[in-house]
Order: structure tokens, then sequence, then C-alpha cells
């Protein structure tokens, strides 16, 4: 079984911490220079891919920003607490498709933060603040604030409210006003350490099995390997795959797996098949003693033992033979046939390794 089925497993991830963010220096740095009793900057752009811990990111400082602690974040106090449960009132925050706004609720713009809701971030800002303490804001997906909507937020990030931090997400930067990205200070996520990421993992529970299989699935991104870790639906399919793919005893189970799958539309055959990919890499992986073989608990011993035993070139005529499902499908091979195939040449393989 590559999942634990103890109910932890669906535990919450915790907030990220700033020992969490260690492997990303710029950002340890400056996260350090904080905690050391430094303001934070008044503006921030955050950058990285989907899943590289933009939020997390974002709301650890928002969090050590607001703390009214001493070693901040402190968690317990009554800031730290309602960020945590995401009920602070002085935090905004401003995200494509959930406009704050009243006039922008009416005009429910679908992919773009509008004007109308830099101008409310603005009057709002102006006020006190509910809590009489700091502030923070959080633009998710800034690049898509609209050029009026960027102009609108210069004056704010010129003349910055009094105990205000301003934190800018993005996955694409470039795609900002100048003017917006020179007015803030740059924090770009890399990708994460494995280690890290199973640190982070084994902290909100999950066990070793999963983090190393959801570690292997998400490629750097701890956004991915968080919310993998969590998806139920996900680790019930990986089963499912793994069972129809590489379980195979006869060829006479072929037809019926086959024959399962014969439903699938061209996108689903595509994915189905890039899935099946991942798990052969996967195992490569670990014969060419990239990875330890944790993840791989969930094949049959046949393919446990080529991955420890036989050498990488052993799953190349396998990865071809995916290969070639796909070009089939593309040029409308029958489906069934091409899929019959490659479960045939897959089948082979595992009993050359029966002992
Ligand atoms: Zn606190």
């Amino acid at each position: 079984m590559a999942t634990d089925s103890r109910p932890a497993e669906a535990a919450a991830p915790r907030l990220l911490g700033v020992r969490d963010f260690s492997a990303q220096t710029l950002v340890s740095e400056e996260l350090t220079r904080v905690r050391e009793g430094h303001p934070f900057s008044h503006a921030y752009l955050i950058s990285g891919a989907p899943g590289a811990g933009k939020s997390s990111l974002a709301l650890l400082m928002a969090r050590m920003h607001m703390c009214e602690g001493t070693s901040r974040p402190c968690g317990v106090c009554k800031s730290c607490v309602q960020l945590a449960a995401g009920t602070h009132p002085d935090l905004i925050e401003l995200r494509v498709g959930q406009p704050i706004a009243p006039e922008e609720l009416k005009n429910k713009p679908k992919s773009v933060i509008p004007v109308g809701d830099i101008r409310e971030l603005r009057r709002r800002l102006a006020l006190n603040s509910f809590e009489g303490g700091r502030r923070a804001v959080i633009i998710r997906q800034a690049e898509k604030m609209q050029e009026e909507a960027q102009n609108a937020l210069l004056k704010t990030l010129e003349e910055p409210p009094e105990g205000s931090l301003l934190l800018l997400l993005a996955e694409t930067p470039d795609q900002l006003l100048t003017t917006i990205r020179s007015r803030c200070r740059p924090l770009a996520l890399n990708a994460w350490p494995d280690d890290v990421i199973r640190r982070v993992l084994s902290a909100s529970g999950i066990g070793k099995e999963r983090a190393a299989a959801a570690i292997d699935a998400a490629g750097g991104s701890i956004g991915r390997a968080i919310q993998l870790a969590g998806d139920e639906a996900y680790w019930a399919r990986q089963e499912e795959i793994t069972r129809d793919f590489f379980a195979l005893a006869a060829r006479s189970d072929i037809p019926a797996v086959a024959n399962k799958y014969k439903a699938a539309a061209q996108p689903e055959r595509l994915e189905l098949l890039r899935e099946v990919d991942d798990k052969l890499r996967a195992l490569m992986l670990v014969s060419a003693g990239q990875r330890k073989d944790d993840a791989l608990s969930a094949f049959p011993g046949e393919w446990r033992r080529m991955a420890k035993e036989g050498r990488p070139g052993v799953f190349v005529p396998l990865l071809d033979a995916v290969t070639l499902a796909r070009v089939r499908i593309m040029n409308n091979v029958n489906w069934q046939a091409a899929l019959e195939q490659l479960l045939l040449s897959l089948m082979e393989a595992k009993s050359q390794w029966s002992t």
C-alpha cells in the first residue's frame, strides 16, 4: 500500500515558520533580519511558480508583522490566533474573483483585480485599524491587477500608511508595471529541496510513504506536495492505476482492464498515459539510485525487484511503449488496441522478474 490509512493523514497542514524557509536564501535572510528586531520594508513582491509557497510566506510575514508577542510570530497572542484562523479584521486580502468593493461586487469581474478594489483598499487603509495595531495587505495574483488598478496602487506604495505591510504575490512578476516592481522589495521563491518538504509534511502528520510519493509527484512544489498529501481521491486513483497497469498476472486479464478505460475521452487518455509514465519514471529513479524506495510499496514485488536490482535501462523500452501508445491515440488509432499493447508490454516486463 502506498498510502497510510491513519486518519492523521488528512490533518490540516501546519503553518510554515521561519525555519521552513531556511533553504530559500534571500527570503531566509530577510526573515532573520526581522526576527532580530528590524522592521519589514513597506512592500514586497513575492514571486514563484504555483505551489512555491507564496501564500505561506505572505501569511508568515503578516503574522510576524502583526504579532503582539516578543518572539514573532509567537503563535499565541490574539493577532497570531486570529491570523491562523483567517479571521483577523486587519488583514486585507485581494484576489481575482472575490472583489471587496461594493460596486465591483455588482460587476463581478472574473479574471482581473479591478481598480475599484484598489480604491476600496485605499479607503480602508485611510481609516484606523480595527484592532488598533498593525495591518497587512495580501494581493494574490497581483499581475492580474488592471493597469488602472496598478496606477491607483502606486500612490499607496509611494506613501505607505503607517504600520501597514503590503505583500504582492505573482507568478509572472514581469507582467506588473515597472513602477510597481521598483517600489517593492523582491522576494523570489525557488523549488524546494525534498528534505525540507519531507520535514513540513511530517510535521503535518503525513506518513513517510505518502510523503515520499507526494514529493515525487510534486516536483519541488511545496504547495502541490501539501495539497496532494491530503487529497484522498488522488491517492485512490494512484492505487487504482498501479493495480490496473502494474499488477497484471496473465494475458487473459488484459481485455478487462482495457475495457475499463474504454469510455475515456482523449484528454483523459493522455492523462492516464502520463500517470503511467510518471510511475515508470519513479521506478527508474529508484533504479538509478536517485530516489529511495519509500514510494514503491504499492507496486507488486516484481516491480520493486526490477527497480532495486535491474539497471535503469530496463525501463526505457517501457517508457517507449507509453510514448508509442500516446502517438497512436493522437493519430486516432484504436484506443483499446493501443492500450492492450501497452498493458501487454508491462505484463511481460513484470513476468521476467517473477521468482
Ligand atoms: Zn503573536
